[in-house]
């Protein structure tokens, strides 16, 4: 039998390591990637906005068994229940350096490197027996987590340096977005000194995690996914709107700052130096292989999204015999987060359990 992976990220690392757990072989699984490294991408992300602690929560980690999570490693490394109170009362969130580590052992642990191989794949076909990729193959199930397309710079923010690439703050400087990113970045630009425009054109919602908790569940997905195509695709454009956690640790250097004149909010930056921390470009015909994946087999879409089964298999292409599955923020039809930690391992359980199926 043989899996193949396109794409070295977060949500290829769950996906690798998930089979593995499951009794798939190295040898049976490619993983088509840019990064043999799969933290690299995020890392850099992470780096640039200085991210010190995840958004997830204990559970936020790659490992395919869900126990024992991030804050039980941490009690038990740190001699202390701090971590399982804390996490007790969804107030835990782990550390970025413990999550990369955690990662990393991941990594070594499960044999990715046997599986790695250097390529980007421009074109995915189905032919009988599964998929080739690039010629190659077929592999009768292939799991597509190629991340984000692209940073996002909004029209006249075409120069801007992006809050995911590396930058400094300048005494003066004015953040687009109002999500995680840019609420990441006022505080850092006010830490480093600078004052702060805040460039928004609505008030962010605050909210813990990156969609409304009963939305990692099955409960809640069983409304989202009985939803009728127009409304799934209304929920999903809803939940994209830019949201940052509540709490004192974000609200009071802002008060603090606001109290000093060193914050404020706008609409437009003027003159002053701008910062975009304005995510990533939406929809599918943005990444060359997901566009020329719908074009090249017809498959159905829905206004930025592809259309997927719950399972995160696109069913035109899915059957008894072999599997097409889509992870990370391609997923999100079937999984509003699926652009999160939690959502890739959602993606490699049912890819798993359909490559199990068919073994
Ligand atoms: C700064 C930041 C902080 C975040 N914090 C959290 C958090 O605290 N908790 C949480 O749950 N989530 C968080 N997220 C969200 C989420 O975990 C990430 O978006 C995650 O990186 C998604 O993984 P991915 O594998 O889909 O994409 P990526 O990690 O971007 O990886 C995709 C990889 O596939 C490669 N690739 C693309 N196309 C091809 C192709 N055609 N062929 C071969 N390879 C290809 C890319 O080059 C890249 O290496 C955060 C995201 C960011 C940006």
């Amino acid at each position: 039998m043989r899996c193949a992976i396109v794409g070295s990220g977060l949500a290829s690392l769950a996906a690798y390591a998930t089979l593995r757990h499951g009794g798939v072989e190295t040898e049976e699984i490619t993983v088509f990637g840019t990064h043999e490294d799969p933290t690299e991408p995020w890392r850099a992300r992470a780096a640039a906005i200085r991210q010190r602690r995840m958004r997830s929560e204990s559970d936020g980690h790659l490992a395919p068994a869900s126990f024992p999570g991030l804050a039980v490693r941490e009690s038990l490394r740190r001699a202390t229940p701090a971590p399982l109170l804390a996490s007790v009362a969804n107030r835990y969130h782990p550390s970025v350096d413990d999550f990369l580590a955690h990662a990393g052992e991941l990594r070594g642990r499960c044999g990715w490197e046997h599986s790695f191989r250097e390529q980007r794949v421009a074109r995915v076909r189905a032919v009988d027996g599964g998929f080739e990729l690039d010629g190659d193959g077929p592999f009768a199930h292939v799991l597509v987590a190629p991340g984000h397309p692209g940073l996002a710079r909004p029209p006249g923010l075409e120069r801007a340096v992006h809050a995911y690439e590396p930058h400094e703050y300048p005494p003066r400087v004015a953040i687009v977005g109002a999500g995680m990113a840019a609420a990441t970045e006022w505080l850092n630009a006010l830490a480093a000194g600078s004052e702060v425009v805040s460039i928004r054109r609505r008030e962010p919602v605050r909210r813990p995690l990156n969609v409304p908790r009963p939305l990692f569940s099955k409960r809640g997905l069983a409304a989202f996914h009985a939803s009728a195509p127009p409304q799934h695709a209304a929920t999903l454009r809803e939940l994209s709107a830019p949201s940052y956690p509540p709490g004192r640790t974000w609200d009071e250097p802002i008060r603090a700052a606001e109290r000093e004149h060193r914050f404020r909010t706008d609409t437009d930056p003027g003159e002053t130096p701008v910062i975009a921390a304005t995510g990533f470009l939406h929809g599918f015909e943005h990444d060359p292989l997901l566009a020329d994946l719908v074009a090249s087999h017809d498959l159905e879409t829905h206004d930025r999204w592809i259309v997927l089964d719950r399972d995160s298999t696109v069913p035109a292409l899915t059957d008894g015999t072999r599997t097409l599955s889509l992870a990370g923020i391609a997923g999100q039809w079937a999984f509003p987060a699926a652009d999160t930690i939690a959502g890739a391992k959602y993606a490699a359980r049912a890819f798993l359990r359909r490559v199990c199926r068919t073994r």
